[in-house]
């Protein structure tokens, strides 16, 4: 916080305040002092594209196709056990008989 000076009045009023205290002037200048806190501000940027069908169905069709890739790995793993399963008990009845 420093003390600057009124350019109406030339009071030394705080370079803090919007506007001096004592006729009113509005200080600018100390805002403008302070080109750091401008400079913080990033550029306004254009506006972010709106994804398309096309780019929906891109980023969606690796996922479908690794689901269906693991639907099908399991019921082939399921079928190949069932067979398995399937074959012990036809030895087992075998063996029994
Ligand atoms: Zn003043």
């Amino acid at each position: 916080m420093a003390l600057v000076q009124c350019p109406d009045c030339n009071r030394q009023i705080s370079d803090l305040a919007p506007a001096c205290p004592g006729c009113g002037t509005p200080m600018k200048a100390a805002q403008a002092s302070n080109p750091k806190a401008q400079a913080a501000i990033p550029p306004p940027r254009s506006p972010k594209k709106r994804m398309g069908p096309m780019a929906r169905l891109t980023l969606w069709l690796p996922a479908l196709w690794f689901i269906a890739w693991g639907c099908g790995y399991l019921s082939v793993t399921w079928g190949v056990s069932q067979s398995e399963v399937t074959e012990r008990m036809a030895q087992s009845g075998q063996a029994a008989g």
